[in-house]
């Protein structure tokens, strides 16, 4: 694997392969096996793999979130390079942003509610972020997970905005044993945390199984119930919405393609997790 820190050295090296199809993969580090599924698919699909470490930090809306990310750099390596990943790309934040980004996107409802709506500004940062390695890189291929649904329904709504023809591919989430999504952010777990943490599954599993004998509203009431019974965990939102248009719905008949999102907080840790209920 070939590591590249400047944008410079990455654009000599991939004009010496044109020609061949990039495949895609951003991440912000501290990788884990959901990572690695995006890799492999990339492989599979494309001529050259190439994989992002950057934490964005302007899709951060709180200090001590960008402040405590988890970095792993030599481990991180080590994953890809087993992977056969082809490329690394670390780029400073200099690199990325070499002047204060002042654009501003619309994606409608999409990105104002969820995420959108308990993380402000979070959209538009991964919105620059994802324009300007396109723009270095240009892929073929992108691979986003499907556990950040929404950002990959922004990412889609992005590139058809831009007119862009990179390929966006959604990748199934990977779960631990115990369900849990895996997550960077689960290294700033405690390991009485993660077994709590683990209630999230189960607490979507429980949508899944009762959705047809329990109205929308009482569904989202016994969810909530059910996770912060645990003294570790606070729900942050439950919401149930169409999975195309991510608009929230509050009755099953409204959507065919239905899928439950949820934000939980565990102590200091923020996670997100989603299921499709209904398809
Ligand atoms: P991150 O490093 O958290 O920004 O994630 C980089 C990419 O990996 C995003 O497209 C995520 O959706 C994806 N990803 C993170 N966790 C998982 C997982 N458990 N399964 C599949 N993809 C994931």
């Amino acid at each position: 694997m070939q590591l590249f820190k400047d944008i410079e050295s990455l654009q000599r090296h991939l004009k010496q392969h044109s020609g061949k199809t990039i495949g895609f993969v951003p991440t912000m580090g501290a990788l884990h096996m959901g990572h690695m599924a995006l890799i492999e698919s990339a492989n599979q699909q494309a001529d050259i793999t190439i994989c992002s470490i950057f934490v964005n930090p302007i899709q951060f809306n709180k200090q001590n979130d960008f402040d405590n990310y988890p970095k792993t750099l030599n481990e991180d390596i080590k994953q890809l390079e087993a992977h056969n990943c082809d490329i690394l790309f670390c780029p400073s934040t200099e690199e990325m942003y070499p002047a204060p980004v002042e654009k501003e996107f619309d994606f409608g409802a999409m990105a104002t509610i969820m995420e959108g709506e308990h993380r402000p500004g979070h959209f538009r940062g991964v919105a620059i972020v994802i324009e300007r390695f396109f723009e270095l890189i240009h892929p073929d291929y992108a691979y986003f997970g499907e556990k950040d649904f929404q950002q990959l329904a922004v990412v889609k709504a992005l590139t058809k905005q831009l007119g862009l023809s990179t390929k966006i591919i959604g990748v199934k989430t990977m779960r631990e044993a115990s369900g849990l999504a895996m997550s960077s952010r689960n290294l700033r777990l405690s390991e009485v945390e993660k077994q709590a943490a683990a209630l999230i599954y189960k607490g979507l599993m429980y949508i899944k199984e009762n959705q047809t004998n329990q109205s929308v509203q009482e569904i989202k009431q016994a969810y909530k119930a059910m996770i912060n019974a645990s003294e570790y965990l606070e729900t942050e939102y439950i919401e149930i919405a169409d999975g195309n248009t991510l608009q929230i719905i509050t009755d099953w008949t409204t959507s065919d393609y239905v899928v439950a999102f949820t934000a939980v907080n565990v102590g200091e840790v923020r996670l997100i997790d989603n299921m499709t209920i209904i398809s």
